[in-house]
């Protein structure tokens, strides 16, 4: 038996490293690594089915091509000469940009984005912008810092109090939960803020259960007190932040009943919270649910300018962390310069899908890592808008919902048969080389392999022919290692790093900018302000929020079992219901069916799905309207409202 070293590649905060077993050519078991700190020894269920996919029975291992309803598998050779003959006609007779790319994180790794650098030489083409996961949020840190740091997680040792604010660890980051629990064990508090009782708040000193939407009034009702009381850290403020007047004379003027109000919190609850808050070395992670409204990137901007007048920025035991994207600062993403040939490149904003498609002449469509007919909202027209482009094709492992609906479907490799550079933009604080483990059906599955063969195929003279460690050599130059390096161990550059410790910070004044310019230049509100939660009307009431579950992570591992969607709402929402029974949900784009669960940590008017349904089981994003938040271009999934009623018998 042989022990390899991989870690997981799902979109995750924690990538984990992984200790793979292998004996007679097979895979046999998959263990957490004690290596790595973070990881400590332990997988959770969603990494361990790394395995169960490598193996399943129904995984795609040879091209499929669309005939009539069904898909006839074809050779690597024959899809090569399809795509060739399609891009060369796209090229020729139209413009590069009628091809569109649409790419997730399904599958983490340096080499598993290489599409984006052969689309690049093939001349550029049409991308979206903003996202649906956090892009309101980076643009708020973005806007207030100038980017995006974590400090070592080693720090929340120092820290009094830890907030989760729409963070639900327990399910979304498993290690940093395991953290909180030794962390309490030394004393320090932990509060938690969210829509519900959510599994993180069994084990918090205080939770403070907020109206869908408000995230930002709660912030701004804290400020309020914290200049009210004197929590301010003037010094602090005095030196690094821009706007900090302007703030203060913006919270006189707003009434902290209409705010409490808004979030649905007493004063009194509020005067808890801030107990805490005053205790000092608050540490804030902030969750990617509260930025999924139509003012998401405003509330984000609120809690950051509490954080920074309160002086929880920039020191030891305190911060207020989004994700971190210091790898992609310092490696070279691009490394034979393939951006200089895509002059042929637009983008779109994604909650402009549909639009986009109705609107041009799109000829292809090509999907990679992403399931986006599961995962894009507004699904009956995001479905019909993607079946009328004449080419769609899918790479994936699965048949997925956007699969079924492609006309060509490129396998690819799973994470244990390819090797790959892997690190986190969300919080792990390491760089780390996957060993290939096992080879993969054909050679081409690899997606490095496969867009080396179609550049060949296409004559893209510039393309690099060259061997995955070539290549990703070039990519950590500027680290000053190489794979080798990597093999032997991981790097972590952030040990001991305090995010902002040095107050130079990334915005065009080199302060905190409570007031930003660049935001107003943007056409956006230069500071947080207090923008109201939107309401349901009387015939789709009830706000749906859709939240990661604990067995599921990325939409392309949607099982697609005998089984039907679960709506939790409020007992004050049964009416004529019982728990269990089968609703027909309703939004003004869609409805489908599912089952009625009772959550009574639940505000009235208020009620979530998981994010873990196919089509078949009803999905929630054929409820989900196509709204972008405030900044950031971000899908305001949460802004959704519906009405339940009866199924048809
Ligand atoms: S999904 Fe996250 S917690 Fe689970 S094994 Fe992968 S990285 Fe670790």
């Amino acid at each position: 038996m042989k022990i390899f070293k991989n870690s997981c590649s799902l979109d995750c905060f924690d990538v984990c490293k992984i200790d793979v077993y292998k004996e007679d050519n097979k895979v046999i078991k998959l263990e957490g690594s004690k290596e790595n700190s973070l990881t400590d020894g332990f997988l959770c269920s969603k990494g361990l089915k790394h395995l169960n996919r490598l193996y399943d029975e129904n995984r795609i291992l040879k091209p499929l091509l669309k005939v009539g309803e069904g898909f006839k598998e074809i050779s690597f050779e024959d899809s090569l000469t399809i795509l060739k003959d399609r891009l060369v006609d796209i090229k020729n007779n139209y413009s590069t940009d009628s091809i569109i790319h649409y790419s997730e994180s399904g599958a983490g790794g340096l080499l598993k984005g290489i599409h984006d650098v052969f689309f690049n030489f093939l001349g550029g083409i049409s991308i979206p912008s903003g996202g649906t996961c956090w892009a309101a949020g980076c643009a708020a840190h973005d806007y207030d810092f100038g980017g995006r740091k974590t400090s070592d997680l080693e720090d929340m040792k120092n820290a009094r109090v830890i907030i989760l604010w729409s963070r639900n660890p327990a399910v979304t980051s498993i290690h940093l939960y395991k953290k909180l629990i030794e962390l309490k064990k030394l004393g320090i508090k932990i509060v938690t803020i969210d829509f519900r009782d959510n599994e993180t708040s069994m084990i918090s000193d205080l939770h403070i259960n907020v109206k869908g939407g408000s995230d930002g009034a709660l912030a701004l009702a804290l400020s309020k007190l914290v200049f009210e009381k004197d929590l301010i850290d003037y010094n602090f403020s005095k030196n690094n932040i821009i706007g900090f007047d302007k703030f203060e004379h913006y919270l006189n003027s707003i009434s902290l009943n209409d705010l409490l109000d808004d979030c649905g919190v007493s004063e009194d609850e509020l005067l808890k919270l801030l107990d805490f808050i005053s205790l000092g070395n608050i540490m804030t992670f902030i969750g990617y649910g509260l930025q999924r409204y139509i003012n998401g990137g405003n509330s984000v901007r609120a809690i950051d300018a509490l954080m920074s007048i309160t002086g929880n920025v920039g020191k030891s035991g305190a911060g207020v962390f989004y994700s971190s994207k210091i790898y992609p600062e310092v490696l070279d993403r691009d490394p034979y310069g393939s951006s200089n040939f895509s002059k042929n490149s637009r983008e779109f904003p994604i909650t402009k899908f549909n639009e986009f498609v109705e609107n041009n002449e799109i000829k292809a469509i090509f999907i990679s890592k992403a399931n986006p007919l599961n995962q894009l909202p507004d699904l009956n027209r995001t479905l019909k808008a993607y079946n009328s482009i004449p080419f769609k094709v899918c790479f994936d492992m699965f048949l997925t919902d956007t699969a079924k609906n492609s006309d060509l479907i490129i396998p690819v490799t799973n994470t244990l048969e390819s090797e790959d550079i892997i690190y986190s933009s969300m919080l792990m604080p390491s760089l780390m080389y996957n060993e290939k483990v096992v080879e993969p059906y054909d050679f081409r599955m690899d997606e490095f392999e496969f867009f080396k063969e179609l550049a060949k195929y296409i004559d893209l003279k510039e393309y690099p022919q060259v061997s995955k460690v070539e290549y990703l050599n070039k990519v950590l130059t500027p680290l000053n290692v190489t794979v080798d390096d990597l093999k032997k161990e991981d790097i972590n550059i952030q040990k001991g790093y305090i995010a902002w410790e040095d107050k130079k910070f990334k915005t065009p004044s080199g302060k905190i900018e409570i007031y930003s310019e660049s935001a107003l230049n943007d056409g956006a509100e230069p500071m947080p302000i207090f923008l109201k939660a939107t309401k349901g009307d009387e015939f789709y009431p009830i706000r749906l929020v859709t939240p990661h579950c604990k067995n599921s992570l990325f939409n392309q591992h949607v099982e697609d079992i005998d089984d039907i969607s679960k709506i939790y709402i409020s007992s004050e929402n049964l009416g004529e219901f019982k728990e269990g029974d089968t609703v027909v949900v309703s939004s003004k784009n869609g409805s489908i069916h599912s089952q009625l669960k009772i959550d009574n940590t639940l505000k009235k008017d208020e009620a979530y799905i998981f994010m873990q349904w196919s089509k078949k089981q009803g999905n929630p994003n054929f409820l989900t309207p196509s709204l972008s938040s405030d900044i950031g271009g971000q899908v305001a999934y949460y802004d959704t409202f519906v009405s339940i009623e009866k199924k048809n018998s």
